[in-house]
């Protein structure tokens, strides 16, 4: 039986340690926010703007939704960024994902100045993590990488594959396995023969959003399984991999609900909280 790499448990861990940074910023008369822009009432992104504005209540971090109507156009949304951008309450904007299809999602995210930009997705901070310097990591990515690290599965000279390609999971997560020393491989909807790689991943991650699409076949016994996977079958979320079958082959497997999702809003804070730090000189003092 394979270990549950549990994302509540080790998000509740970090919440707890990013609460006293939170304290220690408000001792020294600053105010942690976080600003959400949502654009149009897509059901998921209700529930996910929801449960980021849960967390950041649970940490004493100011947290504010502006809800946009969906014939928004580019011009007033960037306008909004704008503002968001020049307002000092607010250390991170967050636009919603996905956009209504009228809307320019690069050119809205490239509105962002980079040092708000908790989500990672600024094409500064993409090429940032590309080119090996320091930025803001994307949620999702540093989630996965958090809890491979926290459960001590080992990393360096290791075969990776990861199954999707995205700028927000698949290609970011490959990045930050690569800097860890494993041996990467990425693979997508065009790959030939996808099992003869998986098969031989001792970390395999799954990114493809397609419900329990990694089977107990397509996974080297002992290998830690990150399922990635957020899809809705008959109102239940369920993942990308065959939990029940892929537990008995797997060496370390997260779950869904309650694995990487978890991880990931736990980042986004703690992502906020680093660039309420940023803004801190040597003596506490705000710079800007
Ligand atoms: P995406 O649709 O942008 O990318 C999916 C990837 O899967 C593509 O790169 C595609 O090439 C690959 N793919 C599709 N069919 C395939 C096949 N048959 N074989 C191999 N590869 C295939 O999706 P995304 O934004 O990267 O998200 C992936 C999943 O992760 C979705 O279910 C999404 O909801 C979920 N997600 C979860 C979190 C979280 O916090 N847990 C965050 C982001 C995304």
């Amino acid at each position: 039986m394979a270990i549950l790499m549990d994302g509540k448990v080790l998000a509740a861990e970090q919440m707890a340690a990013l609460k006293k940074r939170v304290d220690a910023l408000k001792a020294a008369g600053r105010t942690v926010g976080l600003a959400v822009i949502l654009v149009g009432d897509d059901p998921a992104s209700q529930v996910y703007v929801r449960n980021k504005g849960k967390a950041c209540e649970e940490l004493g971090i100011l947290s504010e939704t502006l809800r946009l109507p969906a014939e928004t156009t580019q011009e007033e949304l960037e306008a909004e960024i704008d503002r968001l951008n020049r307002d000092s309450r607010m250390d991170g904007i967050l636009v919603q994902l996905p956009l209504p299809r009228h809307l320019d999602e690069a050119k809205a995210l490239a509105k962002i100045i980079p040092e708000k930009d908790v989500d990672g997705f600024h094409i500064e901070n993409a090429g940032k993590l590309f080119t090996g310097q320091p930025g803001v990591v994307a949620c999702t990515p540093k989630g996965i990488l958090h809890m491979l690290k926290a459960c001590g599965v080992p990393m360096k000279g290791k075969e990776a594959v990861v199954i999707g390609r995205s700028n927000i999971v698949g290609k970011p997560v490959a990045m930050l396995l690569l800097n860890e020393n494993c041996t990467v491989t990425i693979c997508h909807s065009r790959t030939a023969d996808l099992a003869a790689h998986t098969r031989r991943a001792d970390i395999l991650v799954a990114a493809v959003g397609k419900p329990k699409f990694v089977t107990a076949d397509m996974v080297k016994p002992g290998a830690a399984v990150v399922d990635v996977g957020i899809n809705r079958v008959d109102g239940k979320v369920v993942g990308d991999v065959d939990f029940d079958s892929v537990e008995k082959v797997a060496g370390y497997i997260s779950p869904v609900p309650g694995g990487v999702g978890k991880m990931t809003i736990c980042m986004l804070m703690e992502n906020t909280v680093e660039a309420a730090e940023n803004v801190l000189d040597a003596d506490g003092i705000r710079t800007e």
